[in-house]
């Protein structure tokens, strides 16, 4: 059988020292706000090229804790909108209503299935304070009109870099874009932590400093509480984790490329859309880190039960979009066709650091036969 994602297989790799990280946490007999999440926010300052990084529970509170502090510098308020991708994972869209801001959604670019940014500017209102963009399946959502924009309109412009770690614009890593950016390490992510775990990372000093407090409590002294805080800190177990495995990361993107090069390369059946990118560079492409192998069907749901009677295992990513989910009931007479072309066509087939050569040959060979009419 075949896998999509072989999370043991990936952390056996460093088993020996990530057994060795663990050991030492144990033994120091400190578990939070110690030496080993300064550390890790260091090297992940050093490797995004930001000032400063916060370590955080997860993704999710990461984006939260952004916009969290945003309202308690005054530059945003409940109510003001924030521009943010209709075909997105839902954890970026809860970010947003969590804060009682107001998505506003906006369709993607069919080719990228990213944020069209050519349909931002029409969007923009009196209460439009950010924008939101979202590096999805690990390629980098940025460009000098984006710029342009933001600074034309006065908004901040924070990246979900949930999918993107490593992936560069320009000779700029994703994270150091925008006014700000959260990270996910969630396990199956592109740098994952053996649990949940995540970072807030920005240039500028007063936002830092509010987010790191905001996840302790609202509170920079103990006990004294500035801000009616949350509770969500990166554990020092698992910054111990993440730093063993942020040495590796640029080496397991690599990987990622030529994998995503041999589908590219391989898969002839003309029924298959392929992501689009020019084939010839995807493995001196800086720009995409291919968090996910994303192709499109119009039997998508023909396409994955062939495959799973192949015991080829894929997923969706993803199978309803936020604006068609029951928490979101209030927009679901809403229609955004691209974002539902995109959700009934997706296919994500096995991509990772370890998925092996005779795997993929298996793959692309099942794939290559497959004939839906
Ligand atoms: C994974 C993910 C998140 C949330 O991260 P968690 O660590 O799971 O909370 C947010 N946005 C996107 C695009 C993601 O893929």
């Amino acid at each position: 059988m075949i896998n999509f994602l072989d999370l043991k297989k990936i952390n056996a790799r460093y088993a020996l020292e990530l057994k060795q990280a663990a050991a030492e946490v144990i033994d120091s007999g400190w578990y939070l706000l110690g030496e080993r999440v300064k550390v890790f926010e260091q090297n992940l300052s050093n490797y995004c090229g930001v000032r400063h990084a916060i370590g955080v529970a997860n993704g999710l509170d990461a984006l939260r804790l952004i916009l969290r502090a945003y309202i308690e510098l005054g530059t945003m308020n409940e109510g003001d909108e924030i521009i943010v991708p209709a075909n997105t994972y839902i954890a970026t869209i809860l970010a947003i209503t969590d804060n009682r801001l107001k998505p506003i959604l906006v369709e993607p670019n069919i080719n990228t299935y990213n944020l069209d940014i050519d349909q931002i500017e029409s969007k923009i209102t009196v209460r439009t304070k950010a924008i939101m963009v979202v590096h999805l399946y690990g390629r980098v959502c940025w460009s000098e009109k984006l710029e342009t924009i933001a600074k034309k309109y006065n908004l901040k412009v924070i990246e979900d870099n949930a999918q993107a770690i490593g992936a560069q614009w320009n000779g700029k890593k994703t994270g150091s874009l925008g006014d700000a950016a959260g990270f996910s390490f969630y396990p199956g992510k592109n740098l994952g932590a053996l649990g949940d775990a995540g970072a807030v990372v920005t240039n500028n000093d007063s936002l830092a400093e509010v987010v790191r407090a905001l996840g302790n409590y609202g509170s920079k002294v103990k006990y004294t509480n500035l801000y009616k805080g949350l509770n969500s800190r990166l554990d020092e177990i698992q910054a111990a984790f993440l730093n063993v495995k942020l040495k590796y990361i640029d080496q397991e993107n690599q990987i990622r490329r030529q994998v995503a090069r041999f589908y590219c390369d391989n898969i002839k059946n003309q029924q298959i859309i392929l992501p689009s990118v020019s084939h010839g560079s995807i493995t001196t492409d800086p720009s995409h880190v291919w968090h996910l192998f994303v192709v499109r069907h119009p039997k998508r749901d023909k396409l994955q039960e062939y495959l799973k009677a192949k015991d080829i295992n894929t997923l969706i990513h993803y199978p309803i979009p936020p604006h068609k989910q029951a928490a979101y009931r209030e927009w679901n007479n809403l229609t955004f066709p691209v974002t539902e072309k995109i959700h009934n066509e997706v296919l994500s087939l096995p991509i990772s650091p370890v998925v092996e050569k005779k795997e993929l040959t298996t793959i692309v060979n099942a794939i290559n036969r497959f004939n839906s009419f």
